[in-house]
This record gives structure tokens, C-alpha cells and sequence, in this order.
């Protein structure tokens, strides 16, 4: 069988029922300043972490340039600390604070009415700024078409052999803010209701036709437990509904 085209992807996601439209405004954060300060903090964490310390920032009256760049890194430290690695976190974005005062006048519209692989570079290069969060900051607080690769993206890409290649994936989807918007979206709310590590639910997952025939057997879900989810149960991104404040 050939391969399916990413726009065919595209047509069984955007038709499932559990994914309603809306979706490309999915990352929570109400400027692009919160966008590009929770992407910071999202690193090796839990997303409810991340809100828990953007609404310490924003009860601090904190959550504005001035007033982060008012902190100092303990006293920033301790305001995220919910998101953990404060101390390195508060460092970093300190540090990314300080080089768009330093570069760009403070202003992330200077920053990001470059050409996109421009700011990719300057965001790179960048303390703790890898190649998942430039994008993530790119496309939800930049408005440019970068295509977000994160661990979800993998999986689910690595279990329908579909390269993970740029070239490829901009010829298949023409590059859009709001698509690759909705693909974010989409990437982590498939992996997250069906795609899970282990035991992926393909016979539920709204990408079940397209899995190739080659693909290795994947040991199917287990039959949904009637316990209550234990309460210290970690919640993501994904938990959180599309355009939800944080
Ligand atoms: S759950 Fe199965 S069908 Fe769905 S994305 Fe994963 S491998 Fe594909």
C-alpha cells in the first residue's frame, strides 16, 4: 500500500468527534508573552505545574515584561517554583528576558517580524531553548509556520513510518500558522487519548486506517479500568481544554 499523504491525516483528524474545531488555539497562554514563558517553564514537567506557576506569577503581578524583569532570580525562583528546576529555569529565562531588552528593545514583535529561520537561530542559541521549544515559541507566540516536533509527533510518526523529515512534511502540508497549529494539537491529544507509550488504543484511534499493514504488533489497551485515576496522577497539556487561560 503506498504511503498515505499527511493531508489524508489531516482529513481523519479533523473529521473525529473528539477533536472539535478550535483546536490551533490550543496552546494556553493569553499573549505572547505567556506563550514564550510557558514554554520555559513546560520543560520536564507536568502542564499543571506550568499553570500553577504562571498564576503565582500573575497573583505576584508579575506576568508582564516589566514585572518579570523586576524579579530577581530567587525571587522569580520561588514564584515557579510548582514547574520545578526553578533555580535553572529562573536563570534561563532571566537570561532570554534580558538578551530581548538587550537585542530587540524588549519588543517580541521586533523579535519575531524576522524571517523565520532567523529567529529560530537567535532562539537556539539560547540557554534551554532546543529545537521543540524555538518552535512551540514560533508558531504560538510568533505566528510563523514551524511545524513543532515533540515526543508525541515521534511516536506517532515512528509508528506509521513517516519521516520526520522538514522537506517532506512542508512539500506534504504547505506551510500555515493555524495548520501546524492544529497539528500540535493534534499530535498531543492523539498520543494522549490513543498513542499512550505502551499499549496504544489503535482500534479507537481515528488514525487506525492509515496504520501501515508493515507495522509491528502493537499490544493492544487494556479494558479501561473501573478505579477511580489515583489522585496524584500527573496531568499534561493535554488536559487542558483549547483557548483555557492560563
Ligand atoms: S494509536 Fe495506533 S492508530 Fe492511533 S496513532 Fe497510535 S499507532 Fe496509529
Amino acid at each position: 500500500m503506498p504511503r498515505p499523504t499527511l493531508a489524508a491525516y489531516e482529513a481523519a483528524l479533523r473529521a473525529h468527534p473528539a477533536f472539535p474545531p478550535g483546536l490551533d488555539r490550543w496552546w494556553p497562554g493569553r499573549t505572547r508573552l505567556q506563550v514564550l514563558v510557558s514554554a520555559m517553564l513546560a520543560q520536564n514537567t507536568s502542564w499543571a505545574n506550568v499553570a500553577r506557576a504562571m498564576a503565582a506569577l500573575r497573583a505576584a503581578g508579575r506576568l508582564s515584561q516589566a514585572g518579570l524583569e523586576s524579579l530577581d532570580e530567587t525571587e522569580l525562583g520561588r514564584l515557579i517554583r510548582s514547574s520545578g528546576c526553578w533555580r535553572q529555569k529562573a536563570r534561563r529565562l532571566r537570561a532570554l528576558l534580558r538578551w530581548l531588552r538587550e537585542e530587540h528593545g524588549g519588543s517580541l514583535r521586533r523579535l519575531f517580524r524576522q524571517p523565520t529561520a532567523e529567529v529560530r537561530r537567535q532562539l537556539l542559541a539560547r540557554e534551554g531553548i532546543g529545537e521543540e521549544t524555538a518552535d512551540a515559541m514560533l508558531l504560538f507566540a510568533g505566528g510563523h509556520a514551524s511545524f513543532v516536533v515533540d515526543a508525541y509527533t515521534r511516536r506517532i510518526f515512528a509508528r506509521h513510518q513517516l519521516p520526520l523529515d522538514r522537506a517532506w512534511i512542508s512539500a506534504e502540508l504547505p506551510p500555515s500558522p493555524r495548520r501546524y497549529r492544529h497539528w500540535h494539537a493534534w499530535m498531543v491529544e492523539t498520543a494522549k487519548r490513543y498513542c499512550r507509550k505502551r499499549q496504544p488504543d489503535c482500534a479507537a484511534c481515528p488514525l487506525r486506517p492509515l496504520l501501515p499493514e508493515a507495522q509491528p504488533r502493537l499490544r493492544p489497551a487494556r479494558t479501561p479500568s473501573r478505579r477511580a485515576p489515583k489522585p496524584h496522577a500527573r496531568r499534561s497539556r493535554a488536559g487542558v481544554r483549547a483557548g483555557q487561560p492560563l
